[in-house]
């Protein structure tokens, strides 16, 4: 039976039985720091679980796009763990519970195939159940009539299920077939879950749990407000059984690219070993993990994901590169994904057709990634042996931890790479070393981020504000000025205050404000508090834990205590060129999407007043010529003088009107929807121009890289942009002026300038050296005899270098007889300094002269060269005679 038949009967079956069917959120559609991918398929239904919102239906049914990060070490070496798969789950939100989850899941497996069910022998299913459900234990046998022995009790870290962070939880039962000896021993799911397979996990969410790690190690907070059931049968692993296959690599969504791999890398899966995965041969496993990890990242990237450095773009980063790096493992070192990429999509594209619409966009970016990794392994490689090769010489047996840092630091070079390079060289790698540094960088990162949002780490105390005293109503959005009371102050370590005085800086928290916090890009309002005779200056403004906004103000005047009235009032200048920016980056983000496709999104902003930054996916450079265009066509719109409309309305109804919504964003169920005309709409919480006319000009300063496929514009908003413009244009007027032609000919003239000038220097430094040496064979032949030496003593003229006074001896020299003995002293003054040089031929060698030792003499000590030619400098300018002079007394 086909993966997507699978899919099919199993919402078909549930739906008949009063299930609301609930497409599949994206892969990234979470909203907790803690858990960068949707794990399983209950996760969009959190908020109804703990009873936080209402549930609309009592029964749902879904196929859910899942990712496991803490799977992406076990892909391939068992026969039943992907990195992306699909979890098809029935819930129930206080309706239906142990009994109803039970004979629902055993009626639709056993069920046989010809009326709509998955045909699995009764005979061959276990279950688990945990230890202290005996009334699960007992639905089992006495309703459904399974033997006690294949009941297995099993603990909390089996048979309790939370998303791994605080949430929902329960006690499970899990659902086993025995696939026979051939898979491994006898004896159950606690001897051997390979050959014990567990493909479907009822869970029943009563309990609400807090903090911890591990599977065991947290808190149960208390009872949820209802009893409710949440099921996850692996997609994968029911193909993997229904297609008679060995692992969930060999059904129909995944063997194809295995294959290809096989095909491209020249190896034959399966060659040896049986049908046990941990037995597998490695390039089994290599070719698993390439099948695994490319139908992953295709997943992936069309939710869009996009490599990157952190967060979610990293685990892309880290599968797609694990790819390669088994392709490479199995001798193939050329780009792949241009063969494995299109297999993956027509794997995937019957059950999601957006991935084959999309593919263009998908396929950039991977193929993008695989480039640049290639590069990254060829450059790294290079500096990689220069150490290897540096360690061994110097008798060393290991790299050292900040070795293995560097390349992983400045060239991405993975530190598994560094380890099995080492290897092959026999060296060992600090690894441990290593990993100190890379802690080491991740906290630094870590507190600096944090530091710089929140001023302080620790966020207790706003938490503990926000609880006593609920949010804080924003009122921005349509007045500059409110009066209000102080709810608390805090001094900059996060410290209550009951008041403050003159001079103090603070922070601040009001019960509603006018107040933007720092948020999507957009930079704080600044302002005046004034509570009776205090008056407090605004400087930022900060939403450390969401619902609560924080001023941080300096007392400039009086006194403030907790509980004063307080009016709150904004510099109105500042928000408003702040809010024209942020208008002007939807239009950017809107008007990059007409020139350069769908795949034109928003990866950061800065709304600054007069100013904007944009960042954005893309994989290569914008042409000059666009970036033009978008300029332009920005500004047109500005003419048209559209309406800036804010509203707020569902996210579905949002999404429906093609808003620009950005994935992992935080958006509750209702959101704020800013459209500029018909020209842009945008899910958005900042404030904005009212008129796109009132931003005025849009200038676009520049477009830069900033990381694989991200790319930054900046541009000027406004008045700055007018006195941008106007600036350029006063500098070109001038050059104008200077250069005596019109304006459109300054760069022209420029050019031929500079290259005029660079002719001219060329010359004149020939004429300097002729001018130097035209005088040799006259000094040379005016040579005075002393005591049988030719002795000629100079001063080289004004214009001369060091170099053409070392010439011009040199010269002078080979002007005279070789057969007579010959000294030639140069003197050269510059920089009111005198320096010598002195040149001596061979006859005059021969009689003991050195011209290292006529300087040293001359100079005392200062200077040196060789017997033949030596210089010395440092003497005062006036000094230059006597330096002659002094040679000359030291000839024999
Ligand atoms: P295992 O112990 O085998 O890793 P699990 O206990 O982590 O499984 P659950 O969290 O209960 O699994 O998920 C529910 C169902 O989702 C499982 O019964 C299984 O069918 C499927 N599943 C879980 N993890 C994966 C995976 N990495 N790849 C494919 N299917 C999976
Ligand atoms: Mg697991």
């Amino acid at each position: 039976m086909r993966t997507a038949e699978i899919k099919r009967r199993f919402l078909a079956y549930f739906e008949k039985d009063g299930h609301v069917v609930r497409p599949s959120v994206p892969l990234p559609a979470i909203d907790d720091p803690n858990l960068l991918f949707v794990n399983a398929g209950m996760v969009p239904f959190v908020p109804y679980f703990l009873g936080h919102r209402p549930p609309p239906w009592p029964r749902a049914a879904s196929v859910q796009k899942c990712l496991r990060t803490p799977d992406i070490e076990e892909v391939g070496k068992t026969s039943r763990h992907g990195t992306f798969f699909q979890m098809n789950g029935n819930f129930s939100f206080g309706d239906y519970f142990k009994e109803g989850a039970i004979t629902r899941a055993w009626d639709l497996v056993t069920k046989p195939v010809a009326e709509g069910g998955f045909g699995l022998d009764g005979d061959r299913i276990w279950v688990t159940v945990y230890h202290e459900d005996q009334e699960a234990a007992d639905i089992w046998h006495r309703v459904i009539g399974i033997p006690r022995e294949r009941i297995v009790f099993r603990g909390k870290a089996d048979n309790f299920w939370s998303m791994g962070i605080p949430g929902p939880c329960g006690p499970n039962t899990e659902i086993y077939i025995d696939r026979g000896p051939e898979y491994g021993r006898e004896g159950g799911p606690a001897v051997d879950e390979d050959r014990y397979l567990e493909f479907w996990n009822l869970v029943f969410m009563q309990y609400e749990r807090g903090p911890g790690t591990g599977k065991e190690d947290y808190p149960i907070l208390g009872e949820l407000p209802a009893k409710n059931v949440d099921t996850g049968m692996g997609l994968e692993r029911m193909a993997a059984l229904l297609q008679g296959v060995d692992n969930l690599y060999e059904i129909d969504e995944v063997r194809p690219i295995l294959d290809r791999a096989a095909e491209l890398t020249g190896t034959r899966y399966h060659a040896t070993g049986g049908r046990v995965a941990s037995e597998s041969h490695p390039d089994d496993v290599r070719l698993r993990i390439v099948a695994d990890h490319v139908r992953s990242g295709l997943m992936l990237i069309g939710d869009g994901v996009t490599p990157g450095n952190e967060g979610r773009g990293y685990v892309l980063r880290r599968l797609l590169r694990r790819a390669i790096r088994a392709m490479r493992l199995l001798g193939f070192e050329e780009p792949s994904f241009p063969h494995l990429f299109p297999v993956a999509r027509d794997c995937m594209s019957p059950s999601y057709p957006e991935l084959a619409r999309d593919f263009d966009r998908i396929s950039q970016y991977a193929y993008g990634e695989e480039e640049a990794f290639l590069s990254t392994l060829r450059a790294g490689t290079t500096i990689l042996d220069i150490a290897i090769s540096r360690t061994k010489a110097a008798g060393g047996t290991r790299l050292s931890g900040e070795q293995a840092f560097q390349l992983h630091d400045t060239y991405g070079f993975p530190i598994d790479l560094t380890l099995e390079i080492a290897a092959e060289q026999g060296l060992q790698v600090d690894e441990e070393g290593f990993r100190r540094l890379m802690a080491e960088q991740r906290a630094r990162a870590k507190a600096d981020a944090q530091a710089r949002k929140t001023g302080h780490v620790d966020l207790s105390a706003y938490r503990a504000v926000l609880e006593e005293g609920g949010e804080v109503e924003f009122t921005g959005y349509t007045e500059a000025a409110r009066e209000s009371r102080v709810r608390a102050l805090l001094d900059r370590r996060g410290a209550a205050l009951a008041g403050a005085g003159e001079g103090d800086e603070i922070e601040v928290v009001l019960d509603t404000t006018p107040f933007y916090a720092e948020g999507g890009g957009q930079q704080p309002d600044h302002g005046l508090i004034t509570v009776g005779d205090g008056k407090l200056e605004v400087f930022d403004v900060q939403s450390p834990v969401p619902g609560l906004i924080v001023h941080r103000a300096r007392v400039v005047r009086g006194e403030v205590r907790v509980g004063d009235t307080a009016y709150a009032e904004i510099d109105l200048a500042r928000r408003r060129a702040v809010s024209h920016s942020h208008t002007a980056t939807h239009l950017v983000h809107q008007t990059m999407r007409n020139f350069l496709g769908e795949s034109a999104t928003q990866a950061g902003s800065l709304n600054a007043p007069g100013r904007l930054r944009f960042d954005f996916n893309t994989p290569g450079a914008v042409p000059p010529s666009v970036l033009r265009d978008v300029e332009q066509q920005i500004n047109e719109v500005l003419l048209r003088d559209l309406e800036v409309r804010w509203f707020v309305t569902s996210q579905e109804e949002a999404l429906r009107m093609g808003a620009l919504a950005l994935f992992g964003e935080k958006y509750g169920e209702r959101v704020r929807v800013v459209e500029v005309g018909d020209y842009a709409r945008e899910l958005c919480g900042g404030t904005h121009a009212h008129r796109s006319s009132q931003l005025g000009l849009v200038k676009i300063l520049h477009e830069s890289s900033i990381g694989a496929g991200v790319r930054r514009v900046e541009a000027l908003v406004g008045l700055d942009a007018f006195r941008y413009l106007a600036r350029e244009h006063l500098l070109v007027s001038r050059l104008a002026e200077l250069f005596r032609v019109p304006p459109e000919q300054v760069a022209d003239r420029v050019e031929q300038t500079v290259a005029a000038l660079r002719d001219a220097e060329k010359e004149l430094e020939q004429l300097r050296t002729q001018l130097v040496l035209s005088g040799a064979a006259t000094l040379a032949a005016a040579a005075e005899d002393v005591r049988g030496t030719a002795f000629v003593a100079t001063e080289a003229p004004e214009a001369a270098t060091s170099g053409d006074a070392r010439t011009l001896a040199q010269r002078v020299c080979d002007h005279i007889d070789p057969a007579r003995p010959a000294v030639v002293a140069v003197t050269l003054r510059s920089g009111g300094k005198a320096s010598l040089v002195v040149a001596v031929n061979a006859a005059a060698r021969q009689h003991g002269l050195s011209a290292a030792a006529l300087v040293k003499g001359a100079l005392s000590g200062r200077g040196g060269g060789s017997p033949q030619l030596a210089q010395g400098g440092g003497a005062p300018a006036a000094e230059a005679p006597a330096l002659l002079a002094a040679v000359r007394r030291a000839l024999p």
